[in-house]
Formats: structure tokens, C-alpha cells, sequence
């Protein structure tokens, strides 16, 4: 099962045109460390991309043989 991360979805984005909330973005794209996101006002069909950067997961695992 690969459904995770699909609940932290941004919602509720302001129109960078009008203003208006975009309740979802219609498209999104996962990479290393970010996503990216595709809104779309259904006011006045301006479309922009926001991408949202994550702090890199800490997967240093050093062995301390003490
Ligand atoms: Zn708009």
C-alpha cells in the first residue's frame, strides 16, 4: 500500500490572481525532499505551481561501538 503522504495534502490555497480558496490542487508531484503542487482558481482559471520543501530526514545511522 503506497497512500502515504496523501493526507498531507495543502488545502484551502489563496488565488494568487483573485484571491479566491482553492480547496485542492489538482495535480501533484513528489521528489526528493519536496513536492509540488498545481493549483487552479475555478473563479478565474489561473493556474500556478507551489512547492513545499521538507527538511531532509535524518537517516544517519551511525553505530556507536562503545
Ligand atoms: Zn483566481
Amino acid at each position: 500500500m503506497l497512500t502515504a503522504g496523501s493526507d498531507d495534502l495543502p488545502h484551502h490555497n489563496p488565488c494568487a490572481q483573485c484571491g479566491r480558496l482553492i480547496a485542492a490542487p489538482v495535480w501533484f508531484e513528489k521528489g526528493p525532499y519536496r513536492t509540488s503542487y498545481l493549483w487552479r482558481c475555478v473563479r478565474c482559471g489561473y493556474k500556478f505551481e507551489a512547492i513545499a520543501f521538507f527538511k531532509q530526514m535524518n537517516h544517519e545511522t551511525r553505530a556507536t561501538a562503545a
